[in-house]
């Protein structure tokens, strides 16, 4: 095909790449797309009609420079894509991955309707992937080195995007994790099917050539003191997440064989990656019933998590229909293809059985009218109760926040669902209630999604360097 072709749209059809063979999507946990070959790439990337203003642009929450960096592509000119990738993306490479660009970017691209989105997601990891493996490294060779130094406590999306940005404009950044890998929910949460650990591992060489610290294992508030950090550093930056599950509040939840989510995702990673303290900490749905509770992306991991342990059967319950799902429509589909069941329209309101869950009782429901947040409401039908036999039942309604003790006792303020208070409209942007100390990410805007607690944490890096005036 002609590069220089306008109606490239009209000749190429959107082509994703091919996934891998289902008999091995069901049994390994390896990511399921193959890269693109660099003519793929190339042809894929021409079908953008480079629109005067972007809307995907507007649509990514960090404003990727997408139609300039498909061109750059279609061009094969695949360093110059990852420095203007890396100019707006600190993770370009895992927001490629697992990004829900069918709500994003490719949503709003304007080929999407009769022609197919470009496959804007998939260039993006290609980009990154390609250029790292032919040894392309950010170019620092401009930056002029200052003397501060700025704590960042969780190396997620969120943490290690201020951590990008603060080390290119010579600010150093010591990143404390309690964990012993890079990545937060990236590594100890999102499977390999979707994210491959190799991914954090060779982004923690790069930001560790660039001049970020790690301080892996180590626990703030318990290995080291938050009062150690906010003295010694110039200022300290908060990426921690939330931590607490939520739980549906109906009888049966303490049950045996009742599990959170993620628990259940950590034990996976830990075993496949050789990181678990002790055998007994897997928790296997090998040869069992598994219903999933939940319609978002961990419901959809944990589906899928239990398809490749080989469990017997994997149902998984929401309240609202197919198309009032939360998560990415790709991974439902992808579910459904692995061999999941869906048990839409039906509402758990109760795990059954003596001390070990022996299945859900369920109610069948209808949308009502909508919720404060447009969502049409649940509502259940009277007599149509079923139960749904389960040896396993794992539970993804979500996360709360899980503030730090510590919090209070250096004036961070939280807000009504405890939330840190850290607006990005504030003096300096995400600065919280302690004028030294930043946050962002899930533990400022509630649990969301990778890109915008990358988009936080850049954000936060250039409040914390007006603060410290660099
Ligand atoms: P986190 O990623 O949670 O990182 C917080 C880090 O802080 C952790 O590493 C933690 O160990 C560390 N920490 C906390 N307290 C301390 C302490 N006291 N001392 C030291 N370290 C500490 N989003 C998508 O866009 N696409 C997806 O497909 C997707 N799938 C998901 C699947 C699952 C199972 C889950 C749970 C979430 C998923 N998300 C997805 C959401 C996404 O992962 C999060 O929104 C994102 O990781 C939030 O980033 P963060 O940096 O705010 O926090
Ligand atoms: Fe799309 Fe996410 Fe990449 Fe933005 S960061 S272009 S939303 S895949």
């Amino acid at each position: 095909k002609r590069l220089n072709n306008d109606f490239q749209f009209l000749d190429v059809d959107r082509k994703d790449p091919k996934k891998i063979a289902l008999n091995s999507r069901q049994a390994d946990f390896v990511e399921i797309y193959e890269p693109f070959e660099e003519k793929q790439a190339a042809s894929q990337s021409h079908r953008c009609l480079d629109c005067g203003n972007p809307y995907c642009e507007w649509k990514c929450p960090v404003h990727n420079y997408i139609p300039n960096w498909l061109r750059l592509v279609s061009e094969g000119k695949i360093f110059e894509a990852a420095d203007l990738c890396h100019e707006t993306n600190s993770l370009p490479e895992v927001c490629g991955r697992v990004c829900p660009q069918d709500r994003l970017c490719e949503g709003a691209c304007t080929l999407n309707d009769e022609f197919g989105a470009v496959t804007i997601g998939n260039v993006e990891k290609y980009i990154t992937d390609t250029a790292f493996a032919l040894g392309w490294r950010p170019d620092l060779s401009a930056r002029v080195m200052t003397d501060k130094r700025v704590a960042i406590i969780g190396a997620g999306p969120a943490g290690l995007a201020c951590a990008d940005v603060l080390v290119r404009n010579g600010v150093t950044p010591v990143v404390f994790d309690k964990y012993p890998e890079i990545g937060g929910l990236l590594t100890f949460g999102i499977p390999e099917f979707k994210l491959e650990k190799r991914v954090l591992s060779q982004r923690r060489e790069v930001f560790e050539e660039m001049g970020v610290e790690f301080k892996l294992n180590t626990e703030v508030g318990k290995d080291v003191d938050f009062a150690e950090l906010i003295q010694e550093f110039d200022a300290v930056f908060l990426g921690m997440g939330t931590y607490t599950s939520m739980r549906g509040g109906f009888p049966g939840e303490d049950k045996q064989g009742v599990y959170d989510a993620l628990p259940f995702l950590i034990s996976n990673v830990n075993r496949n990656q050789g990181w678990e303290a002790s055998a007994d900490d897997f928790i296997s749905v090998a040869g069992k019933r598994v219903v999933v509770l939940g319609g978002g992306d961990t419901a959809m991991d944990c589906n899928r998590t239990s398809i490749r342990q080989q469990a017997d059967a994997v149902s998984c319950v929401y309240r609202r229909d197919e198309a009032n799902m939360p998560g990415s429509r790709r991974e439902v589909a992808n579910a459904k293809e692995e061999g999941v069941q869906f048990l839409f329209n039906r509402q758990p309101i109760e795990i059954v059985g003596d001390d070990h869950v022996e299945g859900i009782k369920v109610v069948e429901t209808a949308l009502g009218e909508p919720d404060e947040n447009g969502r049409r409401r649940p509502e259940p039908i009277e007599g149509s109760e079923q139960i749904i036999p389960a040896d396993i039942v794992l539970v993804a309604f979500g996360f709360q926040p899980s503030p730090a003790p510590w919090f209070a006792d250096y004036g961070i303020e939280l807000n009504s669902w405890n939330g840190v208070v850290a607006p990005a409209e504030g003096n300096f942007a995400y600065q919280t209630t302690n004028e030294k100390v930043f946050a962002g990410g899930d533990m400022v805007r509630g649990s969301d999604l990778v890109v915008t607690a990358v988009d936080e944490g850049r954000k936060a890096a250039a409040g914390i360097m007006d603060y410290l005036d660099v």
